[in-house]
């Protein structure tokens, strides 16, 4: 069994980027910049925000952090996206969600640029991804082939069964392992919460990508030997005992399938951050194409 090492491989990409960002300095061109806004105080949000922040000035990016009042007006909201969008500073920003209830999110993430929409939710971007076309694709998909592709982890011709069908992790990256390319070629099942015979499929799994936010889900019943599991889920368990007051933990019964597994990802330490490294390549392309 082989950990899949998020951590790891997201530090060579940051370091990756760190080196090219150093000779944009050295050419006196202008460095990356990736603006964030926030709209209220979501604990696990501001966690999120605050990591993409400090993670842009490790590696020499530009940022801003644009922190909303939780009772931000959905039209101030969609006034400080255009603000982003007609700012020439800016190369590349998020909205980080959820979004408060009274907003709606369709609304604020359509009206992103696709030229500057890092996290690749708008519909063009989705678009072009799904029809192989140059786009931003999602961190999180991204980081999932990017993490395979560096393991060199066989994806042609093997069944791939992803459970969890959101539109910003299990659809996209039921769509990205199917096209054509290496990671890719790969037959693709998508399960969800309709989904009648789900142990079924996923015993005849090469691989499985989970993404449904339910701790400890995959259970080694479930899985074949030799199986690849890539565990995207991540869910705040409450604990005292901790300093935090909660433990993070995935969807997979890590101790029990990780027996069974060629390849697996940790919980922490494995998707979760190659999503931040991905996004800061995404600002690093966003601003090459606008110098182009
Ligand atoms: P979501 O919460 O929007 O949807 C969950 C999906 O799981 C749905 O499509 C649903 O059909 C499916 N599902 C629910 N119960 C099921 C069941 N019993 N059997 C089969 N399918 C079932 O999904 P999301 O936003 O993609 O988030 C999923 C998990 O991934 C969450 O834990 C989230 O925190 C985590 N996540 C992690 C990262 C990261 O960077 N690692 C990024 C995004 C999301």
């Amino acid at each position: 069994m082989e950990i899949l090492d998020g951590k790891k491989v997201s530090n060579q990409i940051k370091e990756e980027i760190t080196v090219e960002v150093a000779q944009m300095k050295a050419r006196g061109e202008k460095v990356p910049h990736l603006a964030a806004v926030l709209v209220g105080n979501d604990g696990a949000s501001l966690t999120y925000v605050g990591s993409k922040v400090r993670s842009c000035k490790k590696i020499g990016f530009e940022s801003t952090l644009i922190h909303l009042p939780e009772e931000t007006t959905e039209e101030d909201l969609l006034k400080q996206v255009h603000e982003l969008n007609n700012d020439p500073n800016i190369d590349g920003y998020i909205v980080q969600l959820p979004l408060p209830k009274h907003i709606d999110e369709e609304k604020v993430l359509m009206a992103v640029d696709p030229d500057k929409d890092v996290d690749g939710f708008h519909p063009t971007n989705f678009g072009k991804m799904a029809l192989d076309m140059e786009t931003f694709i999602s961190a999180t998909p991204f980081g999932i082939m990017e993490l395979l592709k560096r393991y060199n982890v066989e994806t042609e011709g093997k069944h791939t069964v992803v459970i969890g069908r959101s539109h910003i992790v299990g659809r996209p990256i039921s769509i990205l392992m199917s096209q054509k390319g290496n990671p890719g070629n790969s037959t693709v099942t998508l399960a969800h919460s309709r989904t009648k015979n789900l142990k079924e499929l996923t015993l005849q799994a090469d691989i499985v990508i989970s993404a449904l936010g339910v701790p400890k889900f995959l259970k080694a019943d479930m899985v074949k030997d030799g199986v690849t599991v890539i565990d995207v889920g991540i869910t705040r368990v409450p604990d005292e005992t901790s300093s935090k007051g909660y433990y993070i933990t995935g969807d997979v019964d890590f101790e029990n399938v990780s027996k069974k597994a060629a390849y697996i990802t940790p919980v922490p330490g494995g998707v979760g951050p190659m999503t931040i490294a991905m996004l800061l390549k995404n600002t690093l392309l966003a601003r090459e194409r606008h110098n182009a």
